[in-house]
């Protein structure tokens, strides 16, 4: 299986089915039954008409700090925002969504998850996080899963993603082998989401040398794909550390780790790790830091780290609760994640519910950061702006790229309208998210996934989650 040329055939795939589909496309005025809502290119436009709420997520745009605007358009000009606004006229060759009655807003930026660990949905459920991790995960570095195993599990992930109206992926990848890698990207280019691949790098040059060829000849090349590199901070593995930053160093990308996520960790030494390989720098993602003291916080806040939060694992692990309030109070860069196959499944809104619950719940506190509001910013440009994409992406600012969803709030979960921030987070459901648009192509339209199989998606995950049992001795339940 060869990595590049993937996204030529994507198109073609795409093409044909927007070929059949597309009289279906859009609604309203000067409908074609051209292709190119999908597959676009030069100048192609989508109107995305009539919103009766856009947040914006930039207060330069819309009113607040959430950017609102208010029976407002939204148009799209090949893969960028061309213009927000009330009253934007079609001009020339167009194409219209009806957005009367619905909220538009960026799509969600998951900032940190696994996406091969669909596949073991339901493992180690009664386990912590190393309890989880020696049945559900170790036992995988040493088994031959495959790339067709790997491509399985991350494309239906990636359906899930897209269903929650998911724009951006972190997508941690444990590359357990290079094959297993190659799979992994492979589904993330099929998906048409725009995604940073964490190449978890074991210090083998034959690894470094995959990730340096995998840099130059698939992420480099593709408008969509970021590379980071990924390790692990411990003080017994701390040269293993220290050259993996090395080789982000020397490929300009960041490195991503897990810090602080149980109480367990600290033993670890892992600030030390950091410390000492010179990892703390701006652009390093630290996922969860749930257990750091304030002059730990303090560093990590000079330093420049981002951290991911990811409650609904944190919740699912037993790790205990991330210090928000602490990190927000410290101008950390805080974005929000799902974190693979601990959360059992891929709900942006059942994440930012669980980021503001779990806060009040220790505090007793109603308005303890993050609000609703702090939580729909966390969850879209927050994230953004700890992958130091905030340029491209996470708000509605024209010259950004065109990723956003369409959320019908006219459902038996949402209605009435009273307060559509706050029911985002309180009400929202999947389900509710009608489209889903990312670099301009709409990948989730009038509620269905655009160009995906299904059943082929679901029946192959399902072959390859039997094949692991056999790696994951005595992890899984009977039923
Ligand atoms: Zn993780």
């Amino acid at each position: 299986m060869t990595v590049t040329g993937w996204r030529a055939p994507l198109n073609i795939v795409v093409l044909a089915v927007a070929l059949v589909a597309g009289s279906l496309l859009v609604s309203g005025p000067r409908r074609t039954s051209s292709p190119l809502l999908i597959a676009h290119r030069d100048g192609e436009q989508v109107l995305i008409q009539g919103a009766s709420l856009v947040l914006t997520m930039d207060p330069k745009v819309g009113e607040g700090p959430l950017g609102l605007l208010h029976d407002a358009d939204v148009l799209l000009k090949g893969d960028r925002i061309a213009a927000v606004g009330t009253g934007l006229r079609d001009r020339g060759y167009i194409r219209v969504v009806d957005a009367r009655g619905k909220i538009v807003m960026p799509g969600f930026v998951d900032l940190h998850t696994h996406l091969w660990q669909s596949l073991i949905r339901g493992c180690g459920t009664d386990q912590e996080l190393n309890g989880w991790l020696a049945a559900c995960v170790a036992p995988l570095f040493r088994s031959p899963v495959s790339s067709e195993d790997a491509y399985a599990g991350v494309r239906l992930s990636t359906l899930d993603e897209i269903t929650t109206g998911t724009t951006t992926v972190v997508d941690f990848s444990h590359a357990f082998n290079a094959g297993f890698a190659r799979g992994n990207l492979k589904a993330l280019i099929d998906s048409g989401l725009r995604f940073v691949f964490a190449y978890y790098a074991r210090n083998d040059p034959a690894v470094f040398d995959e990730i340096r060829r995998v840099k130059r000849e698939v992420i480099d090349p593709d408008p969509l794909a970021r590379l980071q590199v990924g390790s692990h901070p411990s003080m017994a593995m701390v040269k293993d550390l220290a050259a993996a930053d090395a080789l982000a160093r020397e490929l300009g990308v960041a490195l991503n780790v897990h810090l602080a996520e149980s109480p367990a960790d600290r033993a670890q030494g892992q600030m030390a790790a950091l410390r000492q390989a010179g990892a703390l720098r701006p652009g390093l993602l630290a996922d969860h830091g749930v257990h750091l003291t304030d002059a730990e916080l303090d560093e990590l806040a000079g330093d420049g780290v981002g951290i991911a939060h990811n409650p609904l694992s944190n919740l699912r692990l037993a790790s205990g609760v991330a210090r928000l309030p602490e990190m927000h109070a410290r101008h950390i860069k805080l974005g929000l994640g799902l974190d693979g196959g601990t959360n059992d499944t891929s709900d942006m809104f059942n994440d930012m519910r669980a980021a503001v619950g779990l806060q009040r719940a220790m505090s007793y506190e109603p308005a303890r950061y993050p609000t609703p509001a702090d939580v729909l910013r966390m969850a879209t440009l927050g994230g953004a702006e700890a992958l130091g994409l905030d340029g491209e992406t996470g708000s509605l600012t024209p010259g950004k790229q065109g990723d956003l969803q369409i959320i019908d709030p006219h459902t038996i979960n949402f209605a009435p309208r009273v307060d559509w921030v706050s029911q985002l987070v309180f009400n929202g459901q999947p389900a509710n998210v009608e489209w889903v648009f990312v670099d301009g192509r709409a990948l989730k339209r009038n509620g269905r996934l655009v160009g995906a199989d299904t059943e082929r998606v679901l029946r192959q995950a399902q072959d390859a989650a039997d094949r692991l049992p056999e790696f994951l001795t005595g992890a899984r339940a009977a039923s």
